[in-house]
């Protein structure tokens, strides 16, 4: 009798054991809109947490409201702005995320600088792209070059927490949102121990986190730049990390027969035309594949591809003759889609 009470036990434990563990984790998905693009979620929770999708998609809007936004009055950005021209004390979480980015721009040689945010407002392809302009005007080259004159991170000065930027140089922190969000989300789920594994996604950047429950790969895919409903390949990640895509069908303008995208070159004051039409980052960091995506894009293949390894991150390219460039360690994730 003893001994049955035993074997069943035994294999119970077995049981726990080749099931990984506990109890089987169960799959919880949850759409929204944050940061005016898609927020996606599929995490594999064990046990009874129902909270966990609400509770992300609230700190994402939190944080887009109370820091990121640059419309939202009172947010963080927008009081900045408004005091463009003046000394600003920062929060420490905005010290570190200008710091951050200030280190992308040396690196890039300004191709990345989030202080260009008034020729990102004057070229205003965000409205224009949202209500599909079909007639759309880009800026004078007089604006443009006033723009370029008084933004940029050499018009800004931080002292620890004083932040002080010339007048009409504004803040847009666009181009490496996603990733902060994505950054803190991360964040939460460490603290989280009744969450396996999670893809969350904002807009074009992902963050992977943990394993899936199979212990199967995590299949990220590519967006086709030639064709935005359809995928290049994907990627094959077994671990934690960060993938943003900068490309230019995301958001772009028509008119006299031109397309004008979202991505600007702050050498030209122009949309950026290295003959790039995507950009795909692997990083440890969220920020910081946000920002090299959109850097990279900027810089084009041969100074891209130099500057993503310098911040040991992978990248691949597409270019606008439908190559495709790939550091070393992306080509051991990347896996084409088969015809
Ligand atoms: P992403 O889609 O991450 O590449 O970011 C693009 C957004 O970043 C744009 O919509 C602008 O708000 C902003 N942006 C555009 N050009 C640049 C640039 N050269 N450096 C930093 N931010 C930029
Ligand atoms: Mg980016």
């Amino acid at each position: 009798m003893k001994s049955k009470k035993t074997l069943g036990l035994i294999c119970v434990i077995l049981t726990l054991f080749l099931s990984g563990c506990g109890p089987q984790s169960k799959a919880e998905h949850r759409t929204d809109v944050v940061m005016g693009t898609l927020m996606q979620q599929t995490l594999y929770i064990q046990g009874e947490n129902d909270n966990i999708t609400r509770e992300i998609f609230g700190l994402s809007d939190e944080l887009e409201k109370d820091f990121l936004s640059k419309r939202v009055e009172g947010s963080e950005v927008f009081l900045i702005n408004s005091r463009s021209g003046s000394a600003f004390r920062v929060s420490d979480r905005m010290k570190e995320m200008i710091n951050n980015c200030m280190q992308v721009s040396e690196a890039s040689e300004g191709a990345f600088d989030i202080f260009h945010g008034r020729l990102v407002q004057l070229w205003d392809i965000d409205s224009a792209a949202t209500k599909e302009v079909q007639d759309y005007k880009p800026p004078v080259k007089t604006a443009i070059d006033e723009a370029l004159k008084t933004g940029g991170y050499q018009n800004v000065q931080m002292q620890e927490n004083a932040l002080s930027l010339q007048e009409f140089c504004l803040l847009d922190p666009g181009a490496v949102g996603k990733g902060i969000a994505l950054d803190e989300i991360a964040a939460y789920l460490r603290d989280k121990p009744e969450i396996t594994g999670a893809s969350v996604s904002v807009g074009g950047s992902v963050l992977v986190y943990g394993i899936k429950p199979d212990k199967s790969p995590w299949c990220i895919g590519i967006t086709d730049p030639f064709n935005k409903k359809g995928q290049l390949g994907f990627l094959e990640i077994k671990e934690e990390c960060y993938i943003a895509t900068s490309g230019d069908y995301e958001r772009f303008a028509m008119g006299n027969g031109k397309v004008y995208h979202h991505i600007l070159d702050p050498a030209t004051g122009y949309p950026a035309d290295n003959g790039v039409k995507s950009v795909t980052i692997v990083s440890r960091e969220g920020w910081l594949s946000d920002a090299l995506s959109t850097a990279c894009f900027v810089l084009g293949t041969e100074k891209g591809l130099v500057l993503a390894e310098e911040f040991g991150s992978e990248a691949l390219f597409v270019t606008a003759d439908g190559q495709i460039l790939m550091t070393e360690g992306m080509k051991s994730l990347f896996r084409q889609t088969k015809p």
